[in-house]
C-alpha cells in the first residue's frame, strides 16, 4: 500500500510513525514544505528569549531518524492539489520551483493552520512578526536579541499572545498587549482568566482590552502601531491573533470543509471521500462533552488523532474517545489550566448547569510554600455530572485538572469526585484536597 501524508508534524509524523509499526511494509511518502519534521511550536515562547534552548533541541527526531524507520519524508516540498478522482497529488519543489505528480492508495492531510493574519495597513513592514514555524522563532530571537528593540506590541491576548508577553517582560522589554476583546484569555472564565491579567500586569506588561488594531506605520521598519483608542511607539509587532487551518489548496477537491476551513472528519479521521484521512489542527475534533465535532488547536489532539489515523490507514477502525480542550498556561509565577466546558460554553450549549468557585491551598498552610488555588466547577444541574473545570494558583493547578478531566471523561459527578480517594501528605496536599473542596462545594 502506497500512503502519502501531507504534512510533516505533530500529527502527519505520528500517523507517519504509527502506520510503520502497525504495517510495515508500507510504502510511506511525507511531504513537508518548511525545513523541519516533528518541531516542538509548543516551545517556540521560551526558545525566543532562552539562552539556554537552542533551536536544534526543538526538533522531536529528525528527517535521517525518521528515514532509519522506513520512513520517506520530503523536505521543502508543497502539495499544491488534491484529486481525488485519479488518487493523486500535485507538489511543488519549492527549491527548484518544479511541479510533479505523485499518486497514492490512501491520503493524510495533516497540514495544521496558519497563523491569521488579517490584512491591516503596514502588516508586510519589517518587523512584523508571526510564531509558527521554527523559523518565525529564529527571526524572532535575532531580532529580540538587538539590544535597540525595546517595545514591543502584541496583538492579541490568547494563548499564544500571552506566553510570548510573559517570556519578553522576563527577558527586560516593555511589553504591551493589544485585545478587541473585553479580556484576556477567552477560553477561560473571567473569575480564572483574571489571575492571567494581574500577573501580566505585576511583570509590567501594559494590557489594552477593548481596543482594535487598525494600522502599522513605519518606513521601511515598523515605529509606530495605532489602533482605535491611540497610537504607540513600538519596535516590533507580534501577530497573534488565532490560527486558521492550512486547507486552502482542498477548495475544489470535493473534501469537505467547514465554514472556518477545518476539514470535517469523524471519529476515525475520515473525510467525506473514500481513502482520505484527515488529522491535527487543520481539521475538526470530535469533542467528549458537546458530542459533536469543534475546532481546536492543541498539539495533544494533533499527537492522538494522528496516532489514531496511522492505525487507521493501516485498515483498523479505531475512533477518538474526544476533547476536552485540556490547556495549561504559566504566566510569571502563576499556573493556569481548565478542562471540559467553560461557563460560557455550558450557555452557549443552552445546559441546566451550575458553577462553583472555591478558594483552597495547595499544600497545608503550615508550610513555606503553602499558596491559594482557585477552581471553578461548571456541572449538570440535578445529577450533578462534572462538565468543566478551571484554575489558577501559584502551584499544583495543573496535575489537579488532569484529575478533573479524568472525571469529566469518566463522567463523575461532583459527589462521586468529592469523596475519591486521593493521595495525601502535608508537603504534597492538603487531607481534603482542593479537588475534594471543590467538588464538596457543589450544590
Ligand atoms: C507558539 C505556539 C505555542 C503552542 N503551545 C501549545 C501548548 O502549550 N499546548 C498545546 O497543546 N498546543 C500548543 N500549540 C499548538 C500546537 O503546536 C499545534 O496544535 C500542533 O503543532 C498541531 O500539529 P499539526 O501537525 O496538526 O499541525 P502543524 O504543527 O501546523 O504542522 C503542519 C505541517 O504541515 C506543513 N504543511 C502545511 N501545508 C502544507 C502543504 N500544502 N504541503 C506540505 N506541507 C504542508 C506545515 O509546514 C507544517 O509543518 C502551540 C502552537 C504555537 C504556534
Amino acid at each position: 500500500m502506497k500512503v502519502i501524508i501531507i504534512g510533516g508534524d505533530a500529527a502527519g509524523m505520528s500517523a507517519a510513525s504509527k502506520l510503520k509499526r502497525v504495517q510495515k511494509d508500507c510504502d510511506i511518502t511525507i511531504y513537508e514544505k518548511g525545513s523541519y519534521l516533528s518541531y516542538a511550536a509548543c516551545g517556540l515562547p521560551y526558545f525566543v528569549t532562552s539562552e539556554a534552548i537552542e533551536k536544534d533541541s526543538l526538533i522531536q527526531r529528525t528527517k535521517e531518524e525518521f528515514e532509519q524507520a522506513g520512513l520517506r519524508p520530503i523536505l521543502l516540498h508543497e502539495v499544491m492539489q488534491v484529486e481525488p478522482e485519479s488518487k493523486k497529488v500535485v507538489v511543488k519543489d519549492l527549491f527548484s520551483g518544479n511541479e510533479f505528480e505523485d499518486t497514492y492508495d490512501k491520503l493524510l492531510i495533516a497540514t495544521g493552520a496558519r497563523p491569521i493574519i488579517p490584512n491591516f495597513p503596514g502588516v508586510k513592514l519589517d518587523g512584523v512578526l508571526t510564531l509558527k514555524t521554527v523559523d518565525d522563532g529564529v527571526l524572532m530571537k535575532e531580532k529580540l536579541s538587538d539590544p535597540t528593540i525595546k517595545n514591543v506590541t502584541i496583538v492579541g491576548g490568547g494563548y499564544i499572545g500571552i506566553e510570548v508577553a510573559e517570556n519578553l517582560a522576563q527577558a527586560g522589554k516593555k511589553v504591551r498587549i493589544i485585545e478587541m476583546a473585553e479580556r484576556l484569555l477567552m477560553p477561560f472564565d473571567p473569575e480564572i482568566a483574571k489571575f492571567a491579567q494581574y500577573e501580566l500586569a505585576s511583570l509590567g506588561v501594559g494590557i489594552h482590552v477593548n481596543e482594535k488594531l487598525d494600522s502599522i506605520i513605519g518606513n521601511t521598519k515598523v515605529e509606530k502601531v495605532v489602533t482605535d483608542k491611540g497610537t504607540y511607539d513600538t519596535d516590533l509587532v507580534v501577530l497573534a491573533l488565532g490560527v486558521k487551518s492550512a486547507t486552502d489548496f482542498l477548495k475544489d477537491s470535493g473534501i469537505q470543509l467547514a465554514d472556518n476551513g477545518a476539514v470535517i472528519i469523524d471519529r476515525e479521521m475520515r473525510t467525506n471521500i473514500a481513502d482520505i484521512y484527515s488529522a491535527g489542527d487543520c481539521a475538526e475534533v470530535y469533542n467528549f462533552i458537546k458530542e459533536q465535532n469543534s475546532y481546536i488547536a492543541l498539539a495533544t489532539t494533533a499527537n492522538k488523532c494522528g496516532r489514531i489515523a496511522g492505525e487507521n490507514l493501516a485498515g483498523n477502525h479505531i475512533k477518538f474517545v474526544g476533547t476536552l480542550g485540556s490547556a495549561a498556561l504559566k504566566v510569571g509565577s502563576i499556573e493556569l489550566a481548565r478542562t471540559g466546558l467553560s461557563e460560557k460554553d455550558a450557555q452557549d450549549l443552552g445546559l441546566d448547569y451550575k458553577s462553583v468557585l472555591v478558594e483552597a491551598r495547595n499544600i497545608p498552610h503550615y508550610f513555606p510554600d503553602s499558596s491559594p488555588i482557585w477552581f471553578k466547577l461548571i456541572y449538570e444541574n440535578g445529577t450533578k455530572r462534572i462538565l468543566g473545570a478551571q484554575g489558577a494558583g501559584k502551584q499544583g493547578v495543573v496535575l489537579r485538572m488532569d484529575v478533573f478531566a479524568s472525571a469529566i471523561y469518566n463522567k463523575m459527578s461532583t459527589s462521586e469526585l468529592g469523596m475519591l480517594d486521593l493521595c495525601y501528605a502535608p508537603p504534597f496536599s492538603t487531607v481534603w484536597d482542593a479537588i475534594h473542596i471543590a467538588a464538596n462545594a457543589a450544590k
